[in-house]
């Protein structure tokens, strides 16, 4: 279901682009465009180009085959996963009923998203420039962010749960962190991007975890029925104030391109290509152009809070 699509274009676009041009540092609320008038004429300011000087980082989850690294090449060899332990290289990914891949998807996904970035002026980067043969591997897609000196990194993945009925996604974080930059500044990454996709009219997913969490922390709450949603703002530990997340966004150690990211990087889930009808969808242009006008959504909120404000590593 893909309700109240916002589009960026047209009006509302250059009039949220003014906003940013004017006041980059403002936090104003973006979830109505239309209602903010530009101070001076959109000609004068750089309106079209909101993202003029932001370096993002685009990483299209997983490859057609193999890898790209000699050191990972024997069935058996694994690459540093970021804590200490080791991981495969890099894979297919996902496969939906009627064999879309993950792959393709994140691949084609990141193209369009790239092209939405770069028409507001962004310089954008991509961990990988085809969709055949080998792909980079996971901690070399970490990496990136930091030898490209970008401002952030997007890992564009999609989950693949068949019998679950909603588009839902996730916008995982690493944690605990490693560095500053998943600190703060990935956790904004990620709430700018969850609610960018939530106001486009997609639906956060609830991952099993977090409602056992939530189970577990919510003693009287726990009659099986779904009033979960809203994991993080419980109240009820010392320490939520700075730990609450929103809806979609998780926390995971397993993602090995986000524990070596040293920039604010969020990875997205979207979708679900285990459902055939969904995965039929998902495959076409148009859905493509739609999760991308949404993540251009999210970045240019973060943008707008961040701008200046150099990450440390
Ligand atoms: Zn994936």
């Amino acid at each position: 279901m893909r309700h109240g699509m916002r589009r960026l274009g047209g009006a509302a676009g250059i009039a949220l682009a003014a906003t940013l041009a004017i006041a980059p540092a403002a936090s104003a609320t973006t979830d109505d465009g239309e209602d903010h008038k530009p101070a001076k004429p959109a000609g004068v300011v750089l309106a079209p180009h909101p993202l003029v000087g932001v370096r993002i980082a685009i990483d299209p989850g997983h490859s057609a085959a193999g890898n790209s690294r000699t050191d990972a090449q024997s069935a058996d060899a694994k690459v540093p996963d970021g804590r200490g332990g080791r991981t495969e290289c890099t894979s297919t990914g996902s496969i939906g009923p009627e064999g879309y891949t993950e792959h393709e998807f994140s691949f084609e996904v990141s193209q369009k998203l790239a092209e939405q970035l770069r028409e507001r002026g962004a310089i954008v980067l991509l961990t990988r420039l085809h969709d055949d043969g080998a792909g980079p591997c996971v901690d070399d897609r970490g990496t990136f962010a930091l030898d490209h000196d970008v401002d952030l990194m997007l890992s564009i993945h999609t989950d693949a749960q068949s019998g679950q009925d909603q588009d839902g996604f996730q916008v995982v974080l690493a944690a605990p962190p490693l560095s500053d930059s998943q600190r703060g500044p990935s956790h904004d990454l990620a709430e700018s991007m969850a609610q960018a996709l939530q106001e486009a009219g997609y639906e956060p997913e609830v991952s099993q975890k977090s409602e056992e969490d939530e189970a577990a922390s919510n003693d009287s709450a726990g009659s099986a029925d779904r009033q979960v949603p809203s994991f993080g703002s419980t109240g009820d530990g010392a320490s939520e104030a700075d730990d609450t997340l929103s809806e979609g966004v998780v926390e995971r150690s397993d993602v090995t391109t986000l524990n070596f990211a040293r920039r604010p990087a969020v990875q997205l889930e979207l979708g679900d290509l285990g459902d055939a009808e969904q995965a039929a969808k998902m495959s076409t242009a148009d859905a493509q152009e739609q999760y991308a006008e949404a993540m251009t959504a999210g970045v240019l909120d973060w943008v707008d809070g961040h701008r200046g404000l150099r990450p440390h590593h």
